[in-house]
């Protein structure tokens, strides 16, 4: 029902399918007051391009018109043709501390009039909430997702994550409902953190409710309608959002836009090309509530299509760091991301089309960076050598640009030599690895950028265990190794580079499994860089010209699955499904049986049986918790199948 099409950081454009016609994430679902549609529903679907809508099942039973929506169903009564999702009376309840409806009630009656996606009444934790009110909040939320599965029929069902600001109890119910066959999970509760802007807490909540919810479903943002956070929500997961902002702000004279929001009688020009803004003076549209509420939605939809560009560019934690900026309290939840690394690096592509622009001193915190900076600690092997010489940060690429003093340096004493960079220390030998040369950072850097980088070189040279390490300095620096490293260091770089690359991008001892024997280059002939790497006459890696890591070849799929035992680099198929990978056939998820926790998108794997034989090699596009939960889509791209060995007997 929900397919992913694109990705970047947890964001993903998708497609969910409906009895009313496919709705791509991320969405935006206005919210239309049965009592009073400010814009009318047809015009939502023809004027706005809107695929769903969200209307409230609770007002509608509670409507004078009752009998007419429960005859005519909700598609013909509000004359809209595409997805109708309807929310429950979880936000009414803790509006007015309470609604006299149960569960069952509501969700029979979205049932009855036909709603495509029909939300349960789950229990609204207040953020003020101790962990055991939360909790008995948790357990009747669970005990009405499994309720409402039960009554749903033909009705998809949307079920709603709670437990207030507590993580643990958010992971809990987010696991529970998961193992429900719902449709989109929610992540309720969070209206009054938006309408405070608590953003720091909204962005723990939904990383505790993402670490237990199964990421092969879209998942709905509840009440989150402001365009300012939906860069930022999107980064984190969350596929659609419900917008009664543009109305709200619109009744109040306040204009909607993706970085804040003005007052319209305050402005002589809205800087805005929607078709309001076009097309009527400000006077004018300051009076009209009408035209308020239709320049939001464009707003708002407008900042929803920017999301899903920035996805497919691959650019979307660009955009959620500039647009942090917009406010205090976003740039405050930015800084909130780095302490939710070890789960946000999960999901991160090996390496982007694009280059890595720095944008402010949060960049250099993103997972991406802090992966490569941690397997750098755990996986790279530095050359030995009697000290360190350390480049400044400067042009690139390092080793191009600092060719002539690398030389000289290394004619002076037995060093080696790193970049000390704003992402993180960068052996010379790295360099070319995405994003350490396709980067574009400023000539001059702030004051936190350079402490961190300071920082993180340390904590790597500590690990490193070179005797002494100096900055470089000019000529001077050359009297310096001279005299601590006396002696000079011959370094095939291409060898070099070919080990500390393999090692970075396999784990630790890959260089070894992959290299052992007689190696050999072919050099392309635009760039002299490496292209293929033979090993006893075996094609065993070829270096992408594009992000600076291997596509791995058979022959080295085969000396890395006898050097690493399982799961490691691993993705496991049915048995079933073997012969077709063997013949070069993708791998999707459905036929995963396991798969190395440690791959992330990008990542080169070994597609093996479930008794450890080789039968293809991949790149992934999925990391294991997808892998394992998806059941549409492509878990590994096979790029090479692999015959069952000669020897084997027939079966
Ligand atoms: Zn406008």
């Amino acid at each position: 029902m929900f397919e992913v099409l694109e990705r970047d950081g947890l964001g993903r454009i998708g497609v969910i399918e409906t009895r009313h016609g496919p709705v791509t994430t991320p969405a935006l679902l206005p919210v239309v007051n049965p009592n009073r549609p400010i814009i009318r529903p047809a015009d939502l679907a023809t004027r706005f391009g809107a695929e769903i809508l969200i209307t409230n099942a609770y007002i509608l039973g509670k409507s004078p018109q009752r009998d007419e929506i429960l005859r005519k169903g909700v598609h013909e009564f509000l004359g809209f043709p595409r997805a109708i999702m309807t929310d429950s009376g979880a936000f009414q309840s803790h509006v007015y501390g309470g609604i006299d409806v149960t569960n069952r009630e509501v969700v029979e009656f979205q049932r009855r009039i036909g709603v495509d996606l029909g939300t349960m009444l789950d229990v609204f934790s207040e953020p003020g909430e101790d962990h055991d009110r939360a909790a008995a909040d948790v357990d009747e939320t669970i005990r009405r997702a499994k309720e409402t599965v039960s009554l749903r029929g033909e009705m998809r069902v949307v079920a709603a994550v709670q437990g207030g600001l507590h993580s643990d109890l958010r992971e809990r119910c987010a696991r529970e409902i998961s193992s429900l066959d719902a449709s989109v999970y929610a992540i309720g509760g969070v209206v009054p953190l938006l309408e405070s802007y608590r953003f720091r807490d909204l962005v723990r909540v939904i990383v505790a409710s993402k670490k237990g919810l199964d990421p092969s479903r879209p998942v709905h943002l509840f009440g989150a309608g402001h365009p300012l956070v939906f860069p930022l929500a999107a980064l984190l997961g969350c596929d659609l959002f419900d917008s009664a902002s543009y109305a709200k702000y619109a009744r109040a004279g306040r204009m909607l836009f993706s970085d804040g929001t003005r007052r319209a009688s305050e402005m002589r020009e809205s800087g805005c090309l929607c078709a309001v803004c076009t097309s009527h003076s400000m006077d004018e549209i300051a009076r009209n509530e009408s035209l308020l509420a239709e320049h939001n939605l464009h707003a708002c939809f407008g900042a929803i299509r920017e999301v899903r560009r920035a996805i497919a560019h691959g650019d979307l934690w660009e955009l959620a760091e500039r647009r942090a900026r917009a406010h205090p309290a976003l740039l405050t939840a930015l800084r909130e991301l780095r302490r939710h690394n070890e789960f946000l690096e999960e999901y991160e592509p090996l390496s982007r089309r694009a280059a890595l622009y720095y944008v402010g001193p949060e960049t250099a915190h993103r997972p991406v960076l802090h992966r490569i900076r941690r397997r750098l600690a755990e996986r790279y092997a530095p050359p030995p050598a009697k000290g360190l010489v350390v480049l400044p940060e400067g042009d690139r690429p390092f080793s191009e640009r600092n060719a002539h003093i690398v030389e000289r340096i290394l004619a002076s004493g037995e060093v080696h030599v790193v970049v000390k960079s704003v992402w993180g220390p960068v052996p010379l030998e790295l360099d070319h690895i995405w994003p350490m040369s396709q980067t574009i950072v400023p000539d001059t850097l702030d004051t936190e950028a350079l402490e961190a980088a300071e920082v993180f070189f340390r904590e790597w040279a500590a690990g490193a265990g070179y005797p002494f390490g100096v900055l470089w300095e000019g000529d001077t620096t050359l009297d310096e190794v001279r005299t601590r490293a006396p002696g000079a260091r011959t370094v095939d770089w291409n060898a070099l580079r070919i080990r500390a690359t393999a090692d970075l991008q396999f784990g630790h001892g890959s260089a070894d499994a992959l290299l052992e024997g007689n190696v050999s280059y072919i050099l392309s002939k635009n760039t002299g860089k490496v292209r293929n790497v033979f090993v006893d006459g075996e094609h065993v890696l070829s270096l992408r010209a594009e992000d600076g890591f291997f596509t791995l070849k058979a022959a080295g799929a085969r000396r890395l699955l006898k050097a690493f035992s399982p799961p490691a680099l691993r993705v496991v198929v049915d048995a079933d499904s073997v012969p077709f990978h063997r013949e070069g056939k993708n791998v999707f998820a459905k036929f995963v049986r396991d798969a190395d926790p440690d791959l992330r998108p990008g990542d080169e794997a070994l597609v093996v049986s479930p008794d450890d034989e080789l039968c293809a090699v991949g790149q992934v596009e999925m990391n294991r918790r997808e892998m394992l939960a998806f059941k549409r889509g492509v878990a590994a791209r096979v790029r090479e199948g692999v015959p069952p060995p000669p020897s084997a007997p027939p079966h």
